[in-house]
């Protein structure tokens, strides 16, 4: 069988280096906010080229505490509205709503299934404080023109970065787009820990030393609390074992990035709609290949039954979800278009040359 993406054997690569990185720690009796966490911090800032990292507990939180941190510093209060694509995970939408924030919707383009940034100014009110963008797929989002729409309105850009680190607009990172960027290492992304674990990057001093201090309890010297925090850290164990995976992130996304222009130049059905290469390469990591197709359960069940393991990169838009009955009666075509066609083909940066031809020979006799 032709796994969706083979964990055990991605991580294994890297087995002798990470096991010595686990036992250092096992044996160095120091678990939490220590050398391995301060490394990593610094290593990620210097590949992402932004003068502050954070680590942090997970994504989920990562996004939380930027959105928290403005509002400590009085940029954003309960009930303003933040932008959001309305075809994104559920955490980019709970990370606001979480704050007291409103998400606003915003339709994404069909084309790239990122923002639809032509369509961000009608939704902006005087409410309007921020746009979290969400490089989704592994793909970058950004153009001069949101840069305006954010300085024109003064609006902070935040990027959830958690599918797309590696990538890049016009030689930069993501992650050092915009003002703040929240990273996830969940074990399924490009840079994946043994567990939960996340980080914010920015280059806003005031910013950085605010979520320091909230993700630690809202202290930012021991005993004494300045904001009613929470406990979000990133421990030492996955901060080594991070360490580790970052040195390789490049080679590995390179791999992805071939096999993903190989599908998409060896994959012809007329069923099936691939994704675009963007004309600059390195606007996209391919953390996922994701295709759209009209009877999509049909695929998937034929992929299964030749081996080939698929996933849904979403199945239920976050207007429909239960968990915001008050937006269930919303109505973004596009968005709802795209949750309903989408089928993520198998990538990763362990896959090998027959693998992939053969998800091609396969995915073409549909
Ligand atoms: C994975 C993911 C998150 C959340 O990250 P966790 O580490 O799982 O909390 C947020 N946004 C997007 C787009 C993601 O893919």
């Amino acid at each position: 069988m032709i796994k969706f993406l083979d964990l055990q054997k991605i991580n294994l690569t890297h087995q002798d280096e990470i096991e010595k990185k686990l036992s250092h720690v096992f044996r160095s009796g120091w678990y939490l906010m220590g050398q391995e966490l301060s490394a990593f911090e610094s290593s990620l800032s210097q590949y992402i080229g932004t003068k502050h990292t954070i680590g942090v507990a997970n994504g989920l939180d990562a996004l939380r505490l930027i959105l928290r941190g403005y509002i400590e510093m009085g940029i954003m209060q309960k009930g303003d509205e933040i932008l959001v694509p309305s075809n994104t995970y559920i955490a980019s939408i709970l990370a606001i709503s979480d704050n007291g924030l409103v998400p606003v919707f915003v339709e994404p383009d069909i084309n790239n299934y990122n923002i639809d940034i032509a369509k961000i100014e009608e939704n902006i009110t005087s409410k309007t404080k921020g746009i979290l963008i969400v490089h989704l797929y592994g793909r970058t989002v950004f153009s001069d023109k949101l840069k305006d729409f954010a300085e024109k309105y003064q609006l902070k850009i935040i990027e959830d970065n958690a599918q797309a680190i590696g990538a890049e607009w016009k030689g930069k990172k993501t992650g050092n787009l915009g003002d703040a960027a929240g990273f996830s290492f969940y074990p399924g992304k490009n840079l994946g820990a043994l567990g939960d674990a996340g980080a914010v990057t920015t280059n806003d001093e005031n910013l950085a030393k605010i979520i320091r201090a909230l993700a630690n309890y809202g202290s930012d010297q021991k005993y004494i609390n300045i904001y009613q925090g929470l406990n979000s850290r990133l421990d030492e164990i996955q901060a080594a074992v991070l360490g580790v995976k970052l040195k390789y992130i490049d080679e590995e996304n390179s791999t992805r990035k071939k096999i993903a222009r190989k599908y998409i130049s060896k994959i012809s059905n007329p069923k099936i709609i691939l994704p675009l290469f963007p004309t600059d390469e390195n606007e996209h990591v391919w953390h996922l290949f994701v295709i759209r197709v009209q009877n999509r359960e049909k695929l998937q069940e034929y992929l299964t039954e030749n081996g080939i393991q698929t996933l849904i990169h979403y199945p239920i838009p976050p207007h429909k979800q239960k968990a915001y009955k008050e937006w269930n009666s919303l109505s973004f075509p596009i968005s709802e278009k795209i949750h309903e066609e989408v089928l993520s083909l198998p990538i990763s940066p362990v896959m090998t040359e027959e693998e992939t031809d053969k998800v091609i020979e396969i995915v073409n006799r549909f």
